[in-house]
């Protein structure tokens, strides 16, 4: 007993001792660890100050806001007149789009005025001495920052000398301007260069200094800052919706967020401008294709890269850009959000919202020009892609991730067929993509309203760049689309996207080279021309298993003139792409519509992602249909024709009859299969050439209600044997009979 009273004290006191000392050890461990995170988090403070920023503008501007007052009451009075003014030409977008304009010039006003005042604030004291005590600050940043670019190595090639300059809104103490001269001497002598060092002062910069190497930009200017706040504020996008006042809550909050700092950037200047297209210099190690802004916020896209001189397209009102404007690289190639939030809007072709519906919030972009996707990561063209057009989904099948042309003169039905094939789309998954290029404003508001009616616009974003855009917009809007058309294919999925249409584009195009001085080629056509086809339609494809299996399928539109479809630009996209539905206006203009010329159209991958079924009834279709275009072109002008040949005709024209379609009708591709196989086996025979669709839909009907077995048949798609066909044929013929004695009753 005694003993074990003894080994409980003796473990009480050995878990006292590791208590102790236990808690010690722990404890050690726990502090040094809370050090070391101490000084990681002091260490990272210090770097975070070693940043340095101007300032914070200050926040004074409640005396501004009685000013708002009268701007407000203008944006009200503008956005009334507005709608006064719609309500007289009675249509809804003109009201929008008029409102939106002048809420937008109201917003301009009112942030030169935030602007200016802020200018006006920051150039008095204390402002100016909280600037000052910062210099020494800036200049260690910038002696820290100054790097010499790949640019600058080029130009010291040619070159023995770097203008290098130091502008500030105030003299500089002489010690500033020396070690940042000293920096600079030092970093280009290495490279066996010196510089030619200019020390200015600008009183427009209202404070802090800017230090340029080559081209490049180290800006710790009050200006700037002003800039960068302007360009935020005008970057809000508008709603069509917005009242004054929240117009005004937003551009106070966009003060309240603007972060500061500095900025680092490579500048150039505008040589010359002419429509829409401007020459610069500077800018040393711009990239075709990147994104540059000029002073005025303007934005454009290099397009042209010469040893002297950069040419470059300007996107919206390029009148603000002159000769001798400022021009800044953004340090991005151009690009469009892309996504799902962009399904169901009408968007420019820089991705912004063109319906009045607010601001598209898309977390992804892409760049417009893309590489298509390479041989290895494509798969061939497998799997139907439905338009709900019997003559199409028969004689011309169109497969997924295939690029097929619709071509013909004007009013020939070339859209409605394509919107057609987006309706259909409906509940299949497939997203859409309807790009109108050099288009009326009218056609693609009717197009939207007829999608949105069919429910189609949902899954569909519409990218216009209309006749009224300029060039350059109209030239990048097919890449923007097709940007984002792949992202869907990229996550998966499939997409259509149609370009309506590419002679235009071709037209934008070669307005934007001959501008840049491009020599012109056959019909005044950049020698590229081709290429800018080639590399837009290749970008549609069918990706492997592996990629995804995602698709793009293309439908680019080609107008012809008078049926000339040896021209350059049809030759081009012809040749580019998997076969072409030829509409013709002969056809068009006897009543035949959808206009689809049968001899002239192929589909050179379509036919594998037929169903078997369609396959079997539609090569029927075609053989009889060339039999009858044969003859009839014969007897055009005889009335004498043997019965034989008669009933080949009459068979012919009750075929074409079946093939004609009215619009926004899209059939399934069994009911497309039935009717052409009633046609093809004489069961129609009776049928008035007008009465045919609705035929064919009295007999699906019917099918459907009374023959389950063969409905299945046709729901399946597969090959019918002969008994089967038979059987079909049989149950048809019931069909028939049985809506003759209803009829009769
Ligand atoms: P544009 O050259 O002006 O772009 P387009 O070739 O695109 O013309 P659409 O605008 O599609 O032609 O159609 C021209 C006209 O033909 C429209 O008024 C349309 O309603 C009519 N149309 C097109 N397809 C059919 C059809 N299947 N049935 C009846 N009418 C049709
Ligand atoms: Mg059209």
């Amino acid at each position: 007993m005694l003993h074990f009273v003894y080994s409980i004290i003796n473990f009480l006191i050995l878990a006292a001792i590791l208590v102790v000392f236990g808690r010690k050890a722990v404890l050690s461990i726990f502090r040094g660890r809370r050090e070391r995170i101490g000084k990681a988090l002091d260490e990272a403070e210090e770097t975070a100050s070693r940043t340095v920023s101007l300032p914070e503008i200050p926040e004074a501007f409640s005396d501004i806001v009685p000013e708002s007052a009268k701007v407000e009451a203008e944006a009200i009075r503008a956005a009334a007149e507005a709608e006064v003014l719609a309500s007289q030409k009675r249509t809804e977008d003109t009201s929008l789009s008029l409102r939106r304009e002048m809420l937008a010039d109201a917003r301009s006003r009112l942030i030169d005025r935030i602007v200016a005042r802020a200018a006006e604030l920051t150039a008095e004291e204390p402002y100016q001495s909280a600037i000052r005590a910062k210099e020494a600050d800036y200049a260690a940043e910038i002696i820290r920052r100054m790097e010499i670019t790949p640019g600058d190595v080029a130009y010291l090639r040619h070159h023995d000398q770097l203008y290098v300059t130091l502008t500030s809104a105030h003299p500089l103490p002489q010690s500033i301007v020396d070690a940042i001269g000293a920096r600079a001497e030092a970093m280009l002598s290495e490279i066996g260069g010196k510089p030619s060092y200019w020390v200015k002062e600008d009183p427009s910069l209202i404070g802090g200094f800017r230090f340029r190497v080559g081209d490049t930009v180290y800006d710790f200017t009050v200006a700037d800052r002003l800039y960068q706040l302007r360009r935020d504020l005008e970057g809000r996008e508008l709603r069509g919706d917005e009242d004054a006042d929240a117009l005004i809550r937003d551009l106070f909050e966009g003060i309240a967020s603007m972060d500061g700092g500095i900025s680092e950037f490579q500048l150039g200047r505008v040589l010359s401008v002419s429509d829409g297209i401007c020459w610069m210099d500077g800018l040393a190690d711009i990239m075709y294709g990147e994104v540059v802004e000029f002073e005025g916020g303007e934005r454009g896209m290099v397009l042209d890269i010469e040893s002297d001189r950069i040419g470059c397209v300007i996107y919206g009102r390029y009148e603000r850009v002159e000769s001798g404007t400022k021009v800044r690289r953004v340090g991005q190639i151009a690009s469009v959000p892309v996504g799902e939030s962009l399904l169901g809007r009408v968007v420019d072709p820089l991705g912004a919202a063109l319906d009045g519906k607010g601001r598209i919030f898309a977390s992804e972009r892409r760049p417009i020009e893309c590489p298509a996707p390479s041989i290895p990561d494509r798969a061939a063209v497998s799997r139907p892609m439905h338009t709900g057009i019997r003559a199409i989904d028969a004689l011309v099948p169109i497969g997924k991730g295939q690029r097929e042309l619709i071509i013909g003169d004007r009013q020939t039905g070339k859209t409605s067929i394509a919107v057609d094939a987006i309706i259909n789309q409906k509940g299949t998954g497939t997203v859409c993509i309807y790009v109108a290029i050099g288009q009326k404003d009218s056609t693609v508001m009717e197009i939207r309203d007829r999608l949105t009616k069919y429910g189609a616009m949902d899954y569909t974003t519409i990218v216009c760049a209309p006749a009224s855009a300029s060039a350059s917009f109209q030239y990048i809007a097919p890449f923007a689309g097709a940007a984002m058309a792949e992202y869907f294919m990229h996550e998966g999925r499939d997409a259509l996207i149609v370009y309506d249409d590419l002679s235009k584009h071709a037209v934008a195009y070669r307005e934007l080279s001959l501008l840049l001085g491009r020599p012109s080629g056959r019909e005044a056509y950049p020698g590229d021309v081709f290429y800018l086809h080639a590399r837009l339609l290749e970008r549609a494809a069918q990706l492997s298993p592996e990629n995804g299996g995602g698709s793009v399928t293309a439908l680019p539109i080609i107008e012809t003139q008078a049926g000339d479809i040896s021209a350059y630009i049809p030759t081009n996209v012809i040749s580019i792409t998997d076969g072409q539905i030829f509409l013709d206006a002969d056809l068009f203009n006897e009543g035949q519509r959808p206009a689809v010329n049968v001899g002239l159209s192929v589909s050179r991958v379509g036919s594998a992602a037929q169903t078997k079924l369609m396959k079997q009834v539609s090569s029927r279709l075609r053989m009889d249909l060339a039999q009858y275009r044969e003859l009839a072109g014969f007897t055009q002008f005889g009335s004498d024709v043997d019965a034989a040949t008669r009933r080949v005709l009459e068979s012919g024209r009750r075929m074409m009859a079946a093939l004609r379609q009215r619009r926004f009708d899209p059939l399934p591709d069994w009911k497309q299969a039935l009717l052409i196989f009633a046609v093809s086996e004489g069961l129609a025979d009776g049928v008035a050439v007008e009465d045919m669709e609705d035929f064919g839909e009295k007999l699906a009907e019917r099918l459907e209600a009374k023959h389950p077995r063969e409905t299945a048949w046709l729901l399946a798609g597969g090959k019918l044997s002969n008994e089967e066909r038979g059987d079909l044929r049989a149950a048809l013929e019931e069909c028939l009979s049985e809506a003759g004695e209803t009829e009769a009753a």
